[in-house]
């Protein structure tokens, strides 16, 4: 009898190769985001090998071509929750998805204040997500949100009080190691006790540290700043409604060098000309879009039931609709660039920039973030439709992973 084992070996690595590569892309065009020109940009491995002039010979494209959008704060998407109960693998395949269909190409699951074996369960999961052949790419790390925040009411936000705890490096270690070393990025209060060699630790160990949801002094921040936090979580949110005129935590933030900033600009959480001075006084270079969407968000418009409340999900934000108060953030960050170019006349190009190329920076995530020869393949190609980013295709290391 004849041995078949070989060609079938053949035919199989065939078949994987046609079908793995099936959406790979080797050439892409569009009208680069920094100045409207039309480039061809040439991949290669997953990587930019070359970015040129495009040919008179070939069309002129119609869709602007950027780095894909980095959110390294969203809490969930269409339905999944990073710090619920019900997450699973699965899950977080779908809310990827449904993130690349926003033009983001990578983000960091982020898990808030919760009780210890949750943290511990969600931050294993998130692991295999990281380490997942489809997903993994545009999953570098986790942004753990809490628990070591203020507990007093207004500055803790949404966050539950009874979960709310002091910084505890053990307990933080045990968090690390069901994650595999994936958290990167810690938002914390600096008037937390024993916050200051917290903070010390976290920055030896390479973790961003954020400043959020605290009342900190200014003595506080800068403390916290000099220790090596890099960062002001979501601006202006987290806040109390009522504060001292002079000594609250928003001037010492907006003035401190050291700190970059998040901000929310989905034409909720912030009033314009909150975003128009936060912007002002740190520029473009440290100011960084998020979503912070909760897991409602990509979801139907509608009515939904948290906990023992009911929400309602108009197309970008979540109210309490009793109160009429806001619930949480729905707005992927593609909308966010468009109110931000609305809000205060930046460019296309500073808007992409506080979308992609600032996180990935902050993140040190160097093979993302710009169109460059040598970084990664993550592009986004969309239209500006009455101010509005309007996604066309996503690719992620060169390979298309969604298409409208
Ligand atoms: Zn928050």
């Amino acid at each position: 009898m004849k041995d078949l084992s070989y060609p079938l070996i053949l035919l199989f690595f065939m078949l994987r190769t046609i079908l793995s590569g099936q959406n790979v892309v080797s050439t892409v065009d569009g009208l680069l985001y920094l100045d409207g020109t039309p480039v061809s940009i040439s991949i290669e491995e997953g990587k930019i090998i070359d970015i040129k002039p495009l040919p008179d010979s070939r069309p002129r494209p119609q869709v602007f071509v950027a780095p894909g959008l980095i959110d390294i704060q969203i809490n969930g998407y269409l339905g999944v929750d990073f710090t619920g109960e019900q997450l699973n693998l699965e899950g977080m395949r779908s809310a990827t998805r449904a993130l690349w269909k926003e033009g983001v190409t990578t983000y960091l699951p982020t898990v808030i204040t919760a009780g210890h074996e949750r943290l511990y369960k969600n931050f294993a999961i998130l692991a295999q997500a990281m380490e997942d052949d489809e997903i993994g790419p545009s999953i570098p790390g986790f942004h753990l949100e809490g628990p070591y925040i203020s507990p007093v009411a207004g500055f803790r936000g949404a966050h539950l009080e009874k979960y709310i705890r002091a910084p505890d490096w053990k307990e933080f270690t045990a968090y690390q190691q069901a994650a595999k070393g994936g958290i990167k990025l810690l938002t914390l209060a600096p008037e937390a006790e024993g916050a200051m060699p917290f903070i010390h630790r976290l920055i030896k160990d390479n973790i961003v540290v954020s400043l959020g949801h605290h009342n900190g002094s200014a003595a506080e921040i800068k403390q916290a700043t000099f220790a090596g936090a890099s960062l002001s979580t979501h601006l202006g949110n987290g806040c109390a409604n009522e504060i001292n005129r002079h000594n609250n935590p928003i001037w010492p933030q907006l003035s401190e060098d050291g700190l970059s900033i998040s901000i929310i600009a989905d034409g909720f959480h912030l009033t314009r000309d909150e975003v128009r001075s936060f912007y002002k006084a740190k520029g473009v270079d440290k100011t960084i879009l998020v979503s912070d969407a909760l897991d409602l968000a990509g979801l139907e418009p509608g009515e939904y039931v948290r906990g023992e409340r009911t929400v309602v999900l108009t197309p970008n934000v979540i109210k309490f609709p009793a109160e009429n108060v806001l619930a949480g953030a729905a707005s992927p960050i593609r909308l966010c660039v468009g109110n931000m170019m609305a809000f205060t006349q930046c460019s296309l190009a500073e808007a992409i920039r506080m979308a992609s190329t600032n996180p990935a920076a902050l993140m040190q995530l160097e093979d993302r973030g710009l169109l460059k020869t040598g970084k990664r393949a993550d592009l986004v190609l969309f239209t500006l439709e009455e101010g509005e980013m309007v996604v066309h295709q996503t690719i992620v290391s060169g390979k298309v992973v969604y298409r409208k």
